[in-house]
């Protein structure tokens, strides 16, 4: 069984007491590829170290996280395009638009989605979308971006069914973290109404730990809990949900 976590932030300062030991973990649940998304130039640097500590299982994204977005966003963008041309990425992000901690950049959050997005469609790359209280404000720009070449994952999925149609016909899968495994999720409630062909199983570690780690620092190993959870909802097997989801991944990612 090969698990693959689409989203895991492994060189977050979270980890630095026990990194080995909580990827330990993760191989020994059966997670074995893992995709690291970008948050801004500052972390490049263990990005890189990650990736040339476990080059079989780690798979480096490029790009600016939108909560970073501030004054000096052309120079964050610099720094990201630079790691594209210096090294192999797998994807741009990740991007988009979070009105949940600061309103204020809006403007430019939108500027540095529409780029990021230009880049993974020059480059055939897959762009990984963050959504935080601003469904429309990133609709708006997905649409109008809409082509042939714009594929990618709308990650830690937590809108409606019809956002989730939205965002399907958009070309995107939907990254389906913990919040899946919450209680008041309410994504579990119509979910598997989706063929599961459009899913990818994500932790978004240290954050949003699944049931039952919920508020506690989250790590890869915990992608279990989430591929049980679209085990029952989809009424599949844990190795089925591995293999389709795995699958689904490499058709995003080309790996
Ligand atoms: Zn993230």
């Amino acid at each position: 069984m090969i698990l693959t976590d689409t989203h895991t932030h492994l060189y977050s300062e979270a980890f630095e007491e026990d990194r080995p030991e909580m990827l330990q973990r993760a191989l020994d649940a059966g997670v074995e590829r893992f995709f690291i998304p970008a948050i801004d130039a500052s972390y490049i640097p263990s990005m890189l170290a990650l990736q040339s500590q476990y080059p079989d299982h780690i798979y480096l994204m490029a790009g600016l996280h939108p909560t970073h977005v501030k004054e000096n966003y052309l120079e964050e963008l610099a720094a990201a395009e630079k790691m594209m041309n210096d090294y192999k990425v797998y994807g741009v992000g990740e991007t988009g638009i979070d009105l949940y901690w600061d309103k204020s950049f809006l403007k430019e959050q939108q500027e540095a989605f529409r780029i990021q997005i230009n880049w993974a469609k020059e480059r055939g790359l897959p762009v990984i979308i963050h959504c935080r209280d601003a469904f429309e404000e990133v609709f708006e720009v997905l649409e109008s971006e809409k082509d042939d070449r714009m594929f990618g994952i709308f990650h830690c999925f937590t809108g409606t069914a019809k956002d989730a149609q939205r965002a399907i016909d958009c070309n995107m899968k939907l990254g389906i973290g913990g919040v899946v495994t919450f209680k008041n999720g309410k994504i579990d409630q119509f979910l598997a109404d989706f063929p599961i062909e459009h899913m990818v199983l994500e932790t978004d570690s240290p954050y949003l730990s699944p049931t039952p780690y919920r508020g506690k620092r989250n790590e890869s190993a915990y992608l279990l809990n989430v591929a049980n959870k679209m085990a029952a909802l989809y009424d599949l097997s844990l190795d089925e949900v591995a293999h389709i989801t795995t699958e689904n991944s490499r058709a995003v990612f080309g790996v």
